[in-house]
């Protein structure tokens, strides 16, 4: 497939490909290990290619150069080495800095660079995180939400959720050191895919950026949240709460029919125990939905029983929804009764939300914009 983008000079290419040839890149270590021991070959082969693919970051097997010419052309008969081409950089260095990847098969999906910001979901920092998608858009359809309005396409495999990172660090030159899976699609409904990308990105011989490094976000998948409890590694959870009582969350987000906010909040405590660490509420203020002074002291309450920290995030407005944000006056009157609740609680307040805003929207505007020809 081809795209050309107004004033743009240069057109993309992104080719189909109907091979199916998994990717190299969405092997953890063991199974490289197997894998190369099925070929005859002796397992420290899986370390050098490690090496080639996320310390040296050659886009082909090919380029391996210390691998013998044969084990390269027999790799290439079992894997693809693919990755993702960029069609769009929004932002400047030192800003943030949104990107539209283009993958294999068409599909556009998007990333962003958050450069260092004290308020975000690590620990205060002078860390460069960058917000990942993990499906072409979602079924989840909340009614806010610029991701779900073209509905859902299908789950990013583990190599598309890891090259996000390696992509934008290559076009930025910056090194990334947090990861939140915030951006399109919701990541705990392609568990398996997710959790294969996070053991890539966290591996010493993958990226080797720590557990408590990533954070994990969804929507309310209450058995998802128990099975990543269940998970060794001691991954960050935020929940997409934007809703303290069952009636406003059915008014703004379809999952609250299914998993009600004390299935919910259940799962968390399950999630707290297992994990022994802090968990986040995300909370978008949207006026007169979710704003109101009942709302903000019941979601205090959620947050004591689980020790949890908020993260007010004024709503982005998104084109062809009705909703918008609160004025400045209400959405610090709902950080104030949270603060005298003696919550932790953050309200996003940085400028530029035209570019900062959530993800999902520079697809949207992309995709009614881009012809194909
Ligand atoms: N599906 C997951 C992760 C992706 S959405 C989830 O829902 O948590 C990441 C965050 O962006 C969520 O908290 C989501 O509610 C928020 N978001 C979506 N649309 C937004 C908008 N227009 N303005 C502000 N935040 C938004
Ligand atoms: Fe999907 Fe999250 Fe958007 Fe809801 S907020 S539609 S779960 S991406």
């Amino acid at each position: 497939m081809r795209y050309s983008l107004p004033g743009r000079d240069t057109a993309v290419n992104c080719f189909v490909t109907s091979e199916a040839k998994i990717d190299i890149k969405s092997l953890q270590l063991d199974e490289l290990q197997e894998k190369l021991r099925e070929l005859g070959e002796p397992s420290y082969r899986a370390g050098q290619i490690a090496d080639w693919l996320y310390k040296k970051r050659v886009d082909a097997i090919e380029q391996m150069t210390d691998l013998p010419r044969d084990l390269r052309a027999r790799l290439e008969e079992s894997f693809r080495c693919e990755h993702l081409e960029v069609v769009r950089v929004l932002g400047a260095r030192d800003t943030t800095r949104k990107f539209l990847f283009c993958l294999n098969d068409g599909n556009l999906i998007e990333s962003v660079l958050i450069p260092a910001s004290p308020a975000l979901y690590g620990e205060k920092s002078d860390r460069r995180t960058i917000c990942i998608s993990t499906q072409v858009g979602c079924a989840y359809g909340c009614k806010f939400c610029a991701s779900g309005l073209e509905g859902f396409s299908r789950n990013l495999r583990a190599n598309e959720i890891v090259d996000q990172i390696i992509a934008a660090e290559r076009e930025s030159g910056d090194k990334i050191d947090n990861i939140v899976f915030m951006g399109m699609g919701e990541p705990l409904a392609n568990f398996e895919n997710l959790m294969r990308a996070i053991r890539i990105i966290n591996a010493p011989s993958g990226l080797g950026i720590g557990a408590r490094r990533i954070t994990v976000s969804t929507s309310g998948l209450a058995p998802q949240i128990r099975k990543l409890a269940d998970e060794p590694l001691q991954i960050r959870l935020a929940v997409s709460l934007h809703g303290a009582t069952d009636a406003v969350r059915d008014q703004i987000m379809p999952i609250n029919r299914k998993y009600k906010i004390e299935m919910l909040l259940s799962a968390c405590d399950y999630y707290v125990s297992h994990k022994k660490q802090r968990i986040t509420f995300e909370y978008i203020l949207i006026a007169g939905v979710n704003d109101g002074a009942d709302q903000a002291h019941l979601l205090a309450k959620h947050a004591r029983r689980l020790s949890a920290k908020v993260n007010l995030i004024p709503y982005n407005t998104v084109e062809g929804l009705p909703w918008s944000r609160p004025s400045r006056h209400r959405q610090e009157r709902f950080l104030s009764i949270l603060r005298t609740e003696r919550i932790p609680a953050t309200l996003r307040r940085e400028k530029g939300h035209e570019i900062d805003a959530a993800c999902g929207q520079l697809r949207l505007q992309t995709k009614r914009e881009l012809q194909p020809r």
